[in-house]
């Protein structure tokens, strides 16, 4: 034998997002005054009620193991929030809380992945779906979106292969915006409604949507469609609970088989304290969550009235979750003082060295040219942040 690492793990890489937010830690900590747009968080507390059941919880000794997919009144409460908001008809049978919706996407791909196995994704794309497909033995299968950031069915058929098992779809999307209409994703559902192949719909940033639609589930098209499609969702956005760890998903009694075993050998339960503060997410107040959402609304108003102004950029106008895609093909092969902008990750380190402003540039989101803004931070620092960047651009040449 020899002492080689993991073949399949050295093939993956590290998140550049985690990464970017190590060196803005380390910068702040040096006094400088940054002003950061990558965060993938709400900055807003958790709600207090949300806060005080856990608290709660602690007191009354409920401290102990739990059934591997969740305690059954937190199962039923999210049973009962996917067949009245979503029109997804699971029972708690269906429901499976993992440690957030990265464990949820994670035990989803383990469940349903054979070696060699693809799965489509759809770009720009949320970096983490590729490498979770590669470490769960598939094989990622990048597909373009088209000029909205939508699915282009006659791009999804050519990429279709007999080794397609599963497609990833995210609305309201990360890092685009984008958010899928009812009928688009029924046309989607229709496409797909005699081929074997699985769903995973991310709807991890449901309750961000500015549009005027309601959110559409499309697991809810049909029960085939239902039996096919594994829906992940979450309290890291919606509720502000990023650090809690807890997402859930609803899926097929087979597959949530499937993911008990996968789950009750690697990490079990999720906290128990914190599976009692979902359960007062889903029931308590929702005062403050209805607060954010129409605070982060305003913050996307206020970033689209810089942009609007600026040079060199194209973008799409967000309608969802608390991004801004910016494509800034226009500037590479510029100059900024005497340093040639050879791609978008020298435009981004160009910005925080000179004007202390961080951005995501995406080559790992599959958008090479672009960089993505987060509007999760205050209205103060956003007006700061995009005067910053205006700045820097009219001093491209
Ligand atoms: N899906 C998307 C598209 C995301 O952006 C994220 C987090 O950034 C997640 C899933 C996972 O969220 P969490 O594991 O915090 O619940």
């Amino acid at each position: 034998m020899s002492l080689e690492l993991s073949k399949k793990i050295s093939a993956v890489k590290p998140s550049s997002t985690l990464q970017l937010q190590e060196k803005i830690i380390k910068l702040k900590k040096e006094g400088r005054n940054i002003i950061s747009f990558t965060v993938g968080e709400p900055d807003f507390n958790t709600p207090k009620n949300i806060s005080d059941a856990a608290k709660k919880a602690i007191d009354d000794g409920f401290t102990k193991y739990t059934a591997v997919t969740g305690i059954i009144e937190l199962k039923r409460l999210i049973a009962n929030k996917f067949n009245i908001e979503n029109n997804l008809n699971y029972s708690e049978k269906n429901i499976v809380i993992s440690n957030g919706g990265k464990q949820c996407l994670s035990n989803a791909l383990t469940a349903i992945l054979n070696e060699g196995d693809e799965v489509i994704i759809f770009t720009p794309a949320w970096l983490s779906y590729k490498q979770m497909v590669k470490i769960a033995g598939g094989i990622p299968v990048m597909v373009n979106t088209n000029d909205n950031y939508k699915i282009d069915i006659n791009q999804l058929e050519k990429n279709i292969s007999n080794k397609t098992k599963a497609i990833i779809i995210n609305s309201p999307n990360n890092p685009t915006g984008a958010v899928y209409t009812e009928k688009e994703l029924q046309t989607l559902a229709e496409y797909l409604l005699n081929k074997d192949i699985y769903v995973i719909s991310d709807e991890i940033y449901e309750y961000l949507n500015y549009t005027n639609e309601k959110h559409y589930s499309i697991g809810s098209y049909s029960k085939e469609m239902l039996h096919k499609t594994i829906t992940i969702n979450g309290f890291s956005k919606s509720y502000s609970m990023t650090g809690w760890r807890i997402g859930y998903l609803g899926a097929n009694e087979k597959i949530v088989e499937m993911i008990n075993k996968i789950q009750g050998q690697q990490t079990s339960n999720v906290c128990s304290i914190v599976q009692k503060a979902c359960v007062e997410a889903l029931t308590g107040d929702k005062k403050e969550v209805i607060n954010m959402i129409k605070t982060f609304e305003l913050r996307r108003n206020i970033l689209i009235n810089y942009i609007k102004a600026f040079p060199y950029i194209s973008y799409k106008k967000p309608e969802g979750a608390f991004y801004l895609l910016i494509d800034l093909k226009n500037i590479i092969g510029k100059k900024f003082k005497d340093n040639l902008i050879t791609d978008i990750n020298v435009f981004a380190e160009l910005l925080l060295e000179n004007y202390d402003v961080a951005v995501i540039p995406c080559i790992d989101f599959d958008a090479p040219t672009s960089i993505r803004l987060s509007y999760a931070l205050s209205e103060d620092n956003i007006n700061i942040g995009m005067q910053r960047i205006k700045n820097m651009l009219e001093e491209i040449k």
